[in-house]
């Protein structure tokens, strides 16, 4: 489907878009079908999401009887319905923090601007207002809402859009001594959180250094500062564990995370707020405050439907630990491209998600490579994702052998390809 339409894609060179659209049509496990009837390996799980694959009957079977039995309800004031109070007692009974509540929301960005409202709203109901100022990483992205423009680190996503609001700064992604240093210059009784991806996804799939997660979460405890663990992608077994956070030795105050948690069926976020944050609000008494939030759609009952027969994939087929299994398989497989005259790093090992970064010569030379690079897997049947200076991918976690050879067949052979383009 090459001709002009009025659909505007998000992240998008719509004048290069308009002409080579890939409209998917059709997903049955790790593979999806284009409009042309072509197969192809989804070497991202679409948007790092499709962590039990495409076209699963479970789903369609839960979404349909929900539908059938009651096809929306809210969360306002007293108002619940079945499917959002059995996920969150599910989500809670997951969660690194015994006793966590959770404020649903309708994808990663939602939940991450709520996390930053609450943060402030913890420290403003426990006697410190001026506790609102919130750090992120160079390089960190968390989601495109007006918050989570300001917690991200990828200067590109905030230009061009006026102000960002005030009280948010950054430090580098692999230093936990600058955290230390900005929470020192702002002053630690202005600091409301810091944010992290346990692995950064968007900004480039770039790892933690080793002690990193552990220094940072030890760094926010001392200085009362909330650390919010952001597992819109690290979840749901994205790192081998149900919150990818809780790979690590720490206890963050909040999690935020979406995408798998329905495998990316029907939008869904989910905050998990541990009892200490959750605390001000739950005094299990009336007139305990309120906090003043929330988007219509929180806790559909369709979406935690979803959710809650997702939940059951991933514990029935055991899926949650193959995250970590299949990191050093991933890694082998992308490794296929170490040593290519094209190839800066390879990025891989922790998590079944990894990139390549082109070189700097290829990138700078053309800043479109990466996205013919991603063409030029298509054209060898593999989906995977541009991004920054080169590609990323996240398979779904039902993939297996056949589809990491695929991929490691792949590579090499576009970016042959691309060397004849540059
Ligand atoms: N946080 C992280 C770490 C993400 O990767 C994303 C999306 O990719 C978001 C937040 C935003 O989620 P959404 O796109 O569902 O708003």
């Amino acid at each position: 489907m090459s001709a002009q339409h009025a659909l505007w894609h998000p992240f998008a060179d719509m004048g290069a878009v308009d002409g080579d659209r890939m409209v998917i049509t059709r997903g049955e496990g790790s593979y999806v079908w284009d409009d042309a009837g072509r197969r192809y390996f989804d070497a991202t799980a679409s948007l790092w999401y499709a962590n039990f694959g495409h076209g699963r009957p479970e789903i369609t079977e839960a979404v349909s009887r929900q539908l059938g039995e009651l096809d929306s309800w809210n969360l306002f004031g007293y108002n619940a319905n079945r499917p959002a109070v059995e996920l969150a007692d599910r989500v809670a009974a997951l969660a690194p923090e015994p006793g966590s509540k959770v404020f649903f929301g309708s994808g990663g960005g939602d939940v991450v601007d709520t996390a930053v409202k609450l943060a402030r709203a913890y420290f403003a109901q426990t006697g410190r207002p001026e506790k609102v100022h919130v750090i992120g990483r160079a390089q960190g992205y968390h989601g495109t809402h007006g918050f989570g423009t300001a917690v991200g680190g990828i200067p590109a996503n905030a230009a061009g859009v006026g102000p960002q609001p005030p009280s948010f700064s950054h430090v580098a992604y692999d230093d936990a001594a600058a955290l230390e240093a900005e929470i020192a210059r702002v002053g630690a009784s202005r600091v409301a959180a810091f944010f992290c991806e346990p692995v950064i996804g968007a900004g480039g799939v770039l790892l933690p250094p080793d002690g990193y997660l552990e220094e940072v979460a030890a760094i926010c405890r001392r200085h009362e500062v909330l650390f919010v663990a952001d597992c819109v992608i690290a979840a749901w077994g994205r790192l081998g564990t149900w919150f990818g956070i809780d790979r690590w030795p720490v206890r963050p105050d909040m999690i935020t995370t979406a995408k798998g948690i329905t495998g990316g069926t029907i939008p869904l976020g989910a905050l998990v707020v541990a009892p200490e944050v959750a605390s001000p609000f739950f005094t299990g008494k009336p007139g305990a405050p309120i906090f003043r939030h929330g988007p219509t759609y929180a806790g559909h009952p369709v979406a935690c439907a979803a959710g809650l027969a997702t939940l059951d994939i991933y514990e029935r087929e055991g899926l949650i630990p193959r995250g970590r299994e299949l990191e050093k398989p991933l890694a082998d497989a992308v490794s296929s491209v170490r040593g290519h005259t094209l190839v800066a790093e390879v990025r891989a090992g922790l998590g079944f998600l990894a990139a390549v970064e082109l070189t700097p010569e290829v990138v700078d030379a053309d800043p479109g490579a990466p996205v013919k690079l991603q063409r030029a897997c298509r054209d060898e049947g593999v989906i995977v994702r541009n991004l920054g200076r080169g590609v990323a991918v996240s398979p779904p976690l039902v993939a297996a052998e056949p589809e990491l050879d695929l991929l490691a067949t792949a590579l090499p052979k576009a970016l042959d390809r691309l060397a004849a383009q540059v």
